[in-house]
């Protein structure tokens, strides 16, 4: 079939009011910057109330319904045909060409309707009358197929405009509001499975990411801060480019390591990560944090070691797989393509520092008391870690 452009179906951004246009403008700057990497050029326009994309000339139909399934707000993608307008019996022989070429194999008694909408007035033909023939002339050139008005296997949708569009497929986009219509947000982003998971997920509800990493040279190799690198990649193509911070967390992580109980320190690493995050969430605007934290996965996400760490956030902490077991986790970052990356081997800071039996329910008096023993060195060193963050900006196309 030679389809030459999409409709975009968008769902929930459709009942926004005096909102809607602002939600259809992020939807089509997030369409430009998926199809920005791959060949070929795109119109993306508004017409009528809805969203196309047209094709200006060659271009390669999967990778381009693969990249506009990357971007939320989409419901549905519903490639389409056009006839020239050259009259009703060149339209019919269109429409039945059209219906053969993807429905002649379809098993006796495939029930189908045409669903006509005359946007150009002017066309001889109304909407009533146009499914009437066009439908009398399908069963006519395809005996096979048979009429049902209300559930119908296949509605053919044919949109008189200046010219005769023609499309019958509707493919399940991504779902989700626009990136960029929800404000934004700091992920902690691991080279773990759970936290790209839940930058997508939070992203799907149309919040912009920035992401911070705090890694620990030399304990920490080069390969490991690429892996998280490539993490985010994977991840921008959902939610657009994405601000990685790189904080260098080995001289905070060894201070810990001297002065604080064997048992406590990764509830204490993780205070500080929490703070040194929001510390950089809110000089760059961002109204939340992200992690990919969910309950009794491991010993710092008790109940009780989650409320020690979320203790240091004034910013509400969002954790999108809190409820999740780890298989839908798992689940989720193969279909978003994250898991062959994040199974990677490479050392994490976290596990470096670890001890052998670590806290389940920490309490904070405690904590906090221990934490002092950090104090005569602590600002300075998460003054310096501040100082020297590295920025990297990922995107992909
Ligand atoms: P993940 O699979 O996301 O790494 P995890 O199951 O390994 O999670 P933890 O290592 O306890 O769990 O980390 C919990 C959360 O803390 C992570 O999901 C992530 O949001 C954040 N986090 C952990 N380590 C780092 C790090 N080195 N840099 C940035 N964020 C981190
Ligand atoms: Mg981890």
């Amino acid at each position: 079939m030679n389809y030459t452009s999409f409709l975009i179906k968008y769902g929930e951004i459709g009942v926004k009011g005096k909102n809607r246009y602002l939600f259809e403008n992020a939807l089509m700057q997030q369409i430009k910057y998926a199809l920005k990497r791959q060949d070929g050029e795109f119109s993306v326009h508004k017409a009528e109330g809805r969203i196309y994309v047209d094709a200006l000339g060659d271009f390669d139909y999967d990778e381009t319904v693969g990249n506009l399934k990357t971007v939320f707000g989409i419901s549905g993608i519903c490639p389409m045909t056009f006839a020239e307008d050259e009259g009703f019996d060149k339209l019919k022989v269109f429409v039945t060409d059209y219906m053969k070429e993807i429905y002649d194999n379809s098993a006796s008694g495939t029930t189908f309707k045409v669903f006509a909408r005359r946007a150009n007035k002017r066309y001889p033909y109304d909407s009533m009358e146009i499914n009437a023939l066009l439908g009398e002339a399908i069963l006519d050139a395809i005996p096979s197929l048979k009429v049902d008005v209300h559930n119908p296997d296949i509605t053919l949708y044919v949109e008189v405009r200046e010219k005769i569009y023609v499309y019958s497929e509707i493919i399940p986009g991504p779902g989700g509001m626009p990136v960029g219509t929800g404000g934004k947000a700091m992920l902690l982003l691991s080279g773990g499975i759970d936290s790209p998971v839940a930058g997508y997920m939070i992203a799907k509800r149309g919040v912009k990411i920035d992401a911070v990493y705090f890694h620990a040279p030399p304990y920490t190799s080069e390969r490991a801060k690429q892996k998280v690198i490539d993490l985010a990649k994977q991840v921008s193509k959902y939610a657009g480019p994405i601000y990685l911070h790189v904080i260098n967390f080995t001289d905070i992580q060894l201070a810990i390591y001297e002065k604080c109980p064997q048992d406590e320190l990764t509830i204490i690493m993780r205070r500080y990560m929490m703070r040194i995050a929001e510390t950089i969430a809110k000089e760059t605007g961002c109204l939340g944090l992200i992690t990919g934290e969910s309950i009794a996965q491991v010993a710092s996400q008790t109940l009780a070691s989650l409320a020690v760490t979320n203790e240091v956030c004034t910013l509400p902490v969002f954790r999108p797989c809190i409820g999740m077991d780890k298989l839908e986790i798992v689940d989720i970052s193969e279909k978003i393509d994250t898991y062959e990356t994040s199974i990677l081997p490479y050392e994490d800071c976290c596990t470096i520092f670890v001890a052998k039996h670590p806290v389940t329910k920490p309490s904070l008096e405690i904590i906090k008391k221990h934490e002092h023993n950090l104090d005569e060195v602590i600002d300075d060193l998460v003054k310096t870690a501040l100082d020297t963050k590295e920025t990297i900006v990922v995107s992909v196309g």
